[in-house]
């Protein structure tokens, strides 16, 4: 084993405490393959009403202190878990800031964001911990590079202290007016347009990308698309000047939630050798969801965030038609956008035979849906690097998908030789994914050739953490480095 590490995981979301989408899974996933290869890791995130203190066993492990938030300072305290297996949890615990519904788009997101970075490096000496090394995590955490290398350089212990700051979605950017660096109490020289400025605003995005060691996103390819304008979000000019620092590391997905054979969310388990339960999750779901259970029609799933990001135009425009002429029953699973909402509504109202819908957030109809799908739909205009499709191949269903980000990483079109898990367009375009659907439904209409042939090579993939975790302790010291190298300079 390589020597261990001191590493603490920055995120706003983490699995089984708080999700909204896929940075959740990776935060509940990565930190534990990593305190299994030997590293000490520890989690940290805000301590939302939602949580559920009494099921996590959170314990107080700090008395309450006090941080500096803008002209005055808040009281907060640190609570911790045991729940995920061989790491601790710390939750940043300030009720007024926190302790509400949901766990982001409020109109004071500055506040609770700039409190979250602060309590992050304040909470340290508390804890009588030091890491080696913070991985953060989208723009909720921009503001911890910033910190260390300003207003926390000269403080003992944070001196050595490096980071790594992980994109997990660039569009997601956090982007204020300048009263930021009042709030986080930043000087006014760093308003400049190489460090804190961005359009005149502030964004939390940027300063990670400025300020931390090292960047990484999800996968290789979306390392490569973020340069570039079509992709970069207008921070594609930061992120080719730091193009030496950035890193593509494929996220993985944790076996242990997502296993047909032990599942506990599907009512019949089965894998590669018996696909016989999957046969009775479709039958179960179709009468769950008001559909006709007919074995025989391909049934495709979608699970996902409804906005133009996942391909909901595309599917405004090919549904319509799909659900007329196609033999394929659609089931799909997400909240959004109102106006995806009501296109959903209007077409599930028109096709009650052939498209069923539930819009909201479900977990146990995820996993449901999942297992009992002959396909996955995601037609996405990008995508970072995409769980869904990972957990769906897990499952034995065949990711439908668009060549974009981690997509184009890990779904391979099948070919006539019998390799590859999927169906893959490239062009955004309707055509384009109707065809792809066709190819789909050509092959499972060959039950004995094609389709029996691809859902085994769906359930061949492996996609765990092993690997990646091992990428990311390199990049975690690459990071170190890099921080040594700036502070010889
Ligand atoms: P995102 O861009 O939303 O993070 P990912 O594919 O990386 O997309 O991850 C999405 C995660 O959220 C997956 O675990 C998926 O199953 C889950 N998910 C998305 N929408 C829903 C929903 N409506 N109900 C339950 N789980 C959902």
């Amino acid at each position: 084993m390589t020597s261990s590490m001191k590493i603490l995981y920055a995120s706003a979301e983490v699995v089984p405490f708080a999700k909204t989408g896929g940075l959740a899974d990776v935060a509940g996933a990565l930190p534990k393959v990593l305190a299994a290869q030997g590293h000490d890791v520890r989690v940290v995130l805000p301590r939302y009403g939602s949580i559920d203190g009494e099921k996590f066993g959170l314990r107080p492990v700090t008395p309450t202190f006090r941080i500096p938030h803008g002209n005055e300072t808040i009281e907060i305290r640190i609570e911790a878990s045991d729940a995920i297996p061989g790491v601790t949890t710390y939750f940043i615990r300030d009720d007024y800031l926190y302790d509400r519904e949901g766990l982001y788009g409020q109109a004071d997101d500055d506040h609770r964001f700039v409190a979250y970075s602060r309590a992050i490096l304040e909470m340290l000496p508390h804890l009588g911990w030091m890491p080696d090394v913070i991985n953060c995590n989208d723009w909720h955490t921009g503001l911890v590079p910033v910190y260390l290398k300003t207003l926390y350089a000269a403080r003992p212990g944070y001196a050595n202290i490096a980071t790594l700051y992980t994109i997990h979605n660039l569009a997601y950017q956090g982007h204020f007016s300048p009263h930021i660096l009042e709030l986080a109490g930043l000087p006014r020289e760093l308003f400049t347009w190489d460090k804190l400025e961005f359009y005149g605003g502030f964004n939390f995005m940027k300063a990670g990308l400025i300020y931390a060691d090292a960047l990484s996103t999800v996968s290789e390819t979306y390392a490569e698309e973020i340069q570039t304008p079509e992709f970069g979000e207008r921070l594609d000019g930061v992120l080719t000047y730091r193009k030496d620092d950035l890193y593509g590391i494929l996220n993985g997905i944790d076996y242990h939630e997502w296993s047909p054979a032990t599942d506990t969310f599907i009512p019949a388990h089965f894998s590669a050798d018996d696909l016989a339960g999957k046969a009775r999750d479709k039958a179960l779901l179709q009468q769950a969801m008001g559909l006709p259970d007919e074995p025989d029609t391909a049934l495709f799933g979608i699970v996902s965030r409804l906005s133009s990001q996942k391909g909901l135009d595309l599917l405004e425009a090919v549904l319509p038609p799909m659900l007329e002429e196609l033999p394929m029953q659609v089931v799909i699973l997400g909240t959004g956008d109102a106006h995806y909402h009501a296109m959903l509504e209007r077409l599930a109202a028109a096709h009650p035979d052939k498209l069923a819908i539930a819009l909201k957030f479900d977990n146990a109809l995820a996993h449901r849906i999942y297992a009992a799908s002959d396909f996955f739909l995601m037609p996405s205009r990008y995508e970072p690097c995409g769980l869904g499709q990972l957990i769906s191949l897990a499952y034995g269903t065949i990711p439908v998908v668009r060549a974009t980000g981690g997509l184009a990483d890990t779904v391979k079109e099948f070919t006539g030789r019998g390799k590859g898990n999927g169906f893959v367009f490239t062009d955004y375009t309707p055509e384009a994914l109707t065809e792809a659907i066709i190819r789909a439904l050509k092959c499972y209409l060959d039950i004995k050739g094609c389709w029996n042939k691809i859902v085994q090579n769906a359930f061949a993939c492996d996609f765990s953490w092993e690997s990646s975790a091992k990428k990311y302790v390199k990049v975690y010291k690459a990071a170190m480095k890099k921080l040594e190298k700036m502070a010889a300079a």
